[in-house]
Formats: structure tokens, sequence, C-alpha cells
């Protein structure tokens, strides 16, 4: 099995799969880690020149902060959904939106650009790449949010989950019915431990339930072409 190691930088997680003798990062916290994520790739025996590629669930500043250092620097490639080159502006649910919104501005800073070299589909293999894992388009925290599934069983899930006090779909998003969607899609699939972008990993099975009735109750989905698409809970089936 992969070896995959989480690697926190203040609140944000960062991730470590290794292959051999080389390995990925996914998700890279905010700019000015730097020092600090080379220095916890150092304590795994690793150095940037080490690794293969920084991949990222979605470009938010506090995952993606110092992808474009390490590209610059190292040559590294990064990898991300093209549809999170710019985000959008985030929305918020509830008291945790409201207490997660006021803290996102401190620990974002604003969005910025990440441009990728290598760009990230939904059901797309990674293979070729080496890495034993399969790219989950899951939009609605942004609309280029990724998931990695690993080995099949294991999912990275950027910020569709976090988890500050408990395991919960993310009270901040762009879109929180494309979120919801994502969410139900995963209910299909033997997930069995998800690796949170905030806190730590935790059995899917502590969020199926509420994701189970979440789904019950599901909202149609806006979107500007329901009649074709697949996702619509409304129109499947018809012409
Ligand atoms: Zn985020
Ligand atoms: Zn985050």
């Amino acid at each position: 099995m992969t070896e995959l190691i989480r690697i926190p930088v203040g609140i944000v997680n960062c991730y470590l799969l290794r292959l051999g003798h080389t390995s990925v990062l996914v998700d890279c916290a905010n700019p000015g880690s730097e020092e600090k994520i080379v220095e916890a790739l150092g304590r795994h025996g690793l150095a940037p020149d080490n690794l293969r590629m920084i991949l990222l669930t979605h470009n938010h500043p506090d995952h993606s902060g110092t992808a474009a250092w390490f590209r610059e620097h190292y040559g590294l490639p990064i990898a991300m959904h093209p549809e999170d080159i710019v985000v959008g502006p985030l929305k918020q649910e509830g008291l945790g939106g409201l207490i997660l919104g006021a803290g996102t501005k401190l620990v974002m800073g604003g969005t910025h650009e990440v441009l990728p070299d290598i760009a990230l589909e939904g059901g797309q293999s990674l293979k070729e790449y080496g890495i034993p894992a399969d790219v989950l388009h899951l939009p609605g925290h942004t609309a280029g949010s990724v998931g990695l599934l690993l080995d099949g069983r294991r999912l990275v899930c950027g910020d569709l989950y976090m988890n500050f006090v408990g395991p919960h779909l993310a009270y901040i998003a762009e879109d929180f019915d494309r979120m919801r969607n994502s969410e139900r899609k995963l209910l299909a699939r033997p997930v069995d431990i998800v690796f949170p972008g905030h806190g730590r990993p935790f059995r899917f099975a502590r969020v199926t339930e509420e994701a189970e009735g979440r789904a019950r109750t599901k909202m149609p989905l806006k979107h500007p072409k329901q009649a074709d698409c697949m996702d619509c809970p409304n129109t499947q089936g018809k012409p």
C-alpha cells in the first residue's frame, strides 16, 4: 500500500505520497511556508529534488501558496484542475461558516492565480505518472476541487470535508449544491478513510449517515444546461 504521510503546516494539511525513490506532495500550504515544508520533507529523508510533482486539491492559497515557489526553485510541475486557475468567492453556511469565513480571510489573505503544468480531470488515472490513484472531480468548495482516490479506498479530499471539531462537510463553498452533489457521488464508492485538508484523517463511515440524509433531501441543481446534465437528478433519462 502506498505510504501517505500527513504533514500539518499550521492548520492546513499537506500530504506526502511516497513512491519508491520519488514522492508527490499533495497541497503545499500558505505562502511563506516553504521552509517548514522543506524541513518536513527532510524529516522524512527527502529533499524537494526528490519530488515528482506538486498536486493541488484546489487553488485556495492555504493549499497552493508555495506551489509557484517550488516550480520556480526546483522545476516541479504543478498538477491541478484547470477550473481552479482562478477561484471564485466563497459563501458560508451556519455558525461554522461564519467562524470559518472570518478565519478564512485571515488564513488565506485573498486568492491568487496558479497555472497548472498538468491539467487534472475527473476519472483520470495517475498511473502514467507512477501514482496508484484516480482523480475525482469534486466541485463545490471550488469549481476545480479534486479528490485523490488511492488504492480505491483512501481519499485525499481537499476541503470537501474538514475535521476541526469532528468531520463535517465544508461550511464554506463557492456552490453548496454542487458540493452536496459531489458528496452524493462519493457515497457510491467504497471509500474507507478520508484525509481532509484540515484536521486529522477519519473513517468515511463517520459522515456517511449525514451524507445519506443530505442526499435524500437533495436540492435540484442550478445548472446552466440542466437538460443535458447526467448529474442533474430531475432530468436523468429524459431527452
Ligand atoms: Zn479551500
Ligand atoms: Zn483549506
